[in-house]
């Protein structure tokens, strides 16, 4: 069932049964009232034959009888009957009861005071009536026709409203709802129209205070999320294409101009090595990729253990110099050592990413070619700093460093592809650390890598 009919369904049934209880509530205080009514005149009619009869000695049964059907006041199909105190007749309206009087009900009446009930279309009351120091029992009925005529008016006219407002609350109910849900609809249609060629598009926000305007706003934040984010991937794409592309078009002309002739020797060494510098940069190129896409996804596959830094910082530098003899590396400890400030848990290798990239690039950025780390401990956590410097970073680059191929305008001149950072940042987001930079233009630059404790872990 769609959620219109659900509406309407569920709209129809509460006003059904609204009217419902409204109607049998009316039916049911009207009979009520018209009983009521109809003992009381049913019972002043019986008291008034009953004086006439006992006060009046002129009166007698044949004048009375006369007098009770000229009276318009009469109740239809009226009868009353007076007994005297040994049950004997005394005056009866008509010549034939129309309800039968029996001891059991003159022996009611005499312990209850009053009866009062209804027999086939009859409203009977008996009750006991004293005048002149007798007591006598007056039994009276009467048919109510103009009280259940109008029963059975008020029930018709309640039953043809009960049809008119199903068939009102129905029509009203599908008008209202399709009304209501309008704007999910328009939702659904302008949504529908969006995909991945045209995610600049956006929803509808309505009068912007409502729900349904909330979900379109909401839907447009996740719009402009997905957007960025596509955007993105885009752009990572096609720089990563262009980076592969540019040294292969290198290596592809230097070899293509050297097959133009035979070459000497040495020619040949320098091409190779040329050759082997321009792979070299490929082969570093795809394997921070590579990490890159392995520790992006939410959940990847490496096996934690307890490290300690220092080992690790030790051999980076090691690995460091060998390769960048003309590099400097000084690290110096700057806190009292134990297991508990240099160790925490994570991938060695990972980390190893991480430090060999600062290390690097605090060397690389620098005048010197030389980097400061400083290996210190906070309230929970390990801090290493790497302070180097160099043209620095421009403020508004800050965040920018971070991105993958974005590379700082004064450092275009240095070898790099701009994955080193990023590639570093979601390493540090795995091991629940962080990274921090400062730094200025033209000035000494300081990036911070914070790792927990192991036992903090
Ligand atoms: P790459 O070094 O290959 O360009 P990274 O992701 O490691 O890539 O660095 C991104 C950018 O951040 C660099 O291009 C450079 O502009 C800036 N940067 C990183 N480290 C330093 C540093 N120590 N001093 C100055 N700039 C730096």
């Amino acid at each position: 069932m769609n959620i219109r009919t659900k509406l309407t369904v569920i709209f129809f049934v509460l006003v059904i049964i609204v009217v419902s209880v409204i109607s049998i509530s009316i039916y049911y205080f009207s009979s009520q009232y018209r009983a009521q009514d109809f003992y009381r005149r049913l019972k002043n009619r019986a008291i008034n034959t009953a004086k006439l009869l006992t006060q009046f000695e002129e009166v007698n049964a044949t004048l009375l009888q006369r007098m009770e059907r000229e009276n318009p006041a009469s109740l239809p199909s009226q009868y009353v009957v007076i007994y005297n105190n040994l049950n004997e007749i005394l005056y009866s309206s008509e010549k034939v009861s129309a309800v039968p009087v029996d001891d059991i009900l003159l022996k009611r009446i005499e312990n209850e005071n009053e009866v009062y009930f209804e027999r086939d279309d009859y409203a009977v009351l008996g009750f006991l009536f004293e005048a002149k120091g007798s007591r006598f029992k007056i039994i009276a009925s009467a048919i109510d026709i103009n009280g259940r005529d109008a029963l059975i008016n008020l029930r018709d006219i309640l039953l043809a409203i009960f049809s008119i407002s199903v068939i009102i609350v129905s029509i009203l109910g599908w008008v209202f709802s399709g009304r209501v849900l309008s704007p999910i609809l328009r939702i659904v249609n302008e949504v529908d129209t969006i995909t991945a060629a045209n995610l600049e598009l956006r929803l509808n926000e309505g009068n912007r205070r409502d729900e349904l305007s909330k979900l379109a706003q909401t839907f447009n934040k996740m719009l402009s999320r997905l957007q960025r984010a596509f955007f993105a991937q885009k752009n990572f794409i096609a720089n990563a294409s262009h980076e592969i592309k540019t040294p292969i078009t290198v290596i592809t002309g230097e070899i293509e101009v050297a097959l133009l002739q035979r070459r000497t020797v040495d020619y040949y060494i320098n091409l190779l090595k040329s050759v082997l510098v321009g792979v070299k940069g490929m082969n570093k190129l795809s394997t921070q990729l590579l990490l890159l896409a392995q520790t992006s996804s939410d959940n990847p596959e490496k096996q934690f253990s307890a490290i300690r830094i220092d080992d690790i910082l030790w051999s980076v530098k090691d690995e460091l110099s060998k390769a960048h003899s003309e590099y400097t590396v000084d690290i110096e400890f700057d806190m009292a050592i134990s297991d508990q400030t240099l160790s925490t848990i994570g991938d060695a290798e990972l980390l190893k990413v991480v430090i060999l990239n600062l290390m690097e690039n605090g060397c690389k950025y620098s005048d010197d070619n030389k980097v400061s780390v400083v290996l210190a401990s906070g309230k929970d956590e390990i801090t290493i700093r790497f302070i180097n410097k160099g043209v620095g970073i421009p403020s508004n680059d800050l965040d920018k460093i971070f991105e993958p191929f974005y590379r700082g305008k004064p450092s275009k001149k240095v070898k790099g592809f701009g994955i080193g950072l990023p590639l570093a940042k979601r390493i540090m987001e795995l091991h629940k650390g962080k990274i921090l930079v400062s730094s200025g233009q033209n000035d000494s630059t300081t990036f911070t890598m914070v790792l927990p404790f192991l036992d903090t872990v």
